[in-house]
């Protein structure tokens, strides 16, 4: 038997499954990055409530196709519903990604675009001289015979796709990112602090409000959501294969830090009192990715 350091509840050894610390969809993996004391029903249920909030992020996704991180399933696709203009024409479409992680295709969004005197008919690959003269015709334009559609037409199949190079992420998109990152950082923090603190940590008052909020907090349901302590998030822009968790003591408190690919750093108060707690601190726990 042993318990749970979320419901807190005592069970077999057998409702316990290996926990990694750094989740696996950001590239935690090894035994080091391991927490043995999270049952199989919480794992499940924080999965879905916290760590969801963080992963479906476009910024999370752009950063996992980049380093090419499958996590549990495969490489997730960043630019779903994301506009982009193709070459100079601006149209809108969405660029498919394989199982492999790489750029398969570009699907662009079906609709007449007119600029500089110009009219771009952009449709779909069966059918295609009907459905430009269906569309003519909605405008009140002439019909065009099927050579002349053919001559004009540009394929955007394979040969066309986009190279992605570089991609801005917008501010609005960090500073938003805290309010996305900070439950499942904080998850992380908490078990990290277990992990190198021991089970004195559990009955930390701090660490009794963050596991009351993460058992309680949902991110398809809490719009707004009061955090349990304080936090702190930095953007540079360079980015490195890494993932790290550091504890340490500042002013008597416990502070984890947390870098998500040199990019992103976040920075929690796990307790205010740090001079409880002797073992463990200055560790800093890292996975390449
Ligand atoms: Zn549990």
């Amino acid at each position: 038997m042993k318990q749970c350091i979320f419901c807190m509840n005592s069970k077999e050894d057998s409702e316990f499954n290996r926990e990694h610390i750094i989740l696996e969809a950001l590239g935690g993996k090894g035994d080091e990055d391991i927490c043995l004391n999270v049952c199989t029903s919480c794992n499940s249920s924080l999965g879905t409530r916290v760590d969801a909030s963080l992963l479906n992020q476009n910024i999370t996704k752009y950063m996992r196709y980049i380093f090419q991180i499958k996590g549990k399933n495969r490489i997730p696709n960043p630019f779903k519903g994301v506009e982009l203009t193709y070459a100079d024409t601006p149209f809108i479409g969405e660029l498919k990604v394989n199982k492999e992680g790489k750029i398969s295709g570009f699907r662009a969004k079906h609709k007449i675009y007119k600029s500089k005197g110009n009219i771009l008919i952009v449709g779909p690959r069966k059918g295609f001289p009907a459905y430009v003269n269906s569309q003519l015709k909605q405008i009140g334009f002439a019909q065009l015979t099927e050579a002349e559609i053919w001559k004009k037409r540009i394929d955007l199949g394979e040969a066309k796709v986009p190279h992605i190079e570089y991609i801005k992420i917008p501010e609005e998109m960090k500073e938003q990112y805290l309010t996305y990152a900070f439950p499942t950082m904080l998850k992380m923090a908490y078990e990290y602090c277990f992990v190198t603190l021991g089970e004195n940590y559990l009955n930390d008052s701090s660490a009794i409000r963050i596991r009351d909020f993460l058992m309680r907090f949902d991110y398809k349901k809490d719009v707004e959501y009061f955090a349990p302590t304080d936090a702190s998030l930095e953007w540079k822009d360079e980015q490195e294969r890494a993932v790290s968790l550091k504890i340490y003591v500042n002013n008597n408190k416990v502070f984890v830090t947390i870098v998500l690919w040199g990019m992103v750093t976040v920075t929690i108060c796990m307790s205010e009192t740090g001079q409880n707690y002797k073992e463990g601190l200055n560790s800093i726990l890292t996975v390449e990715i």
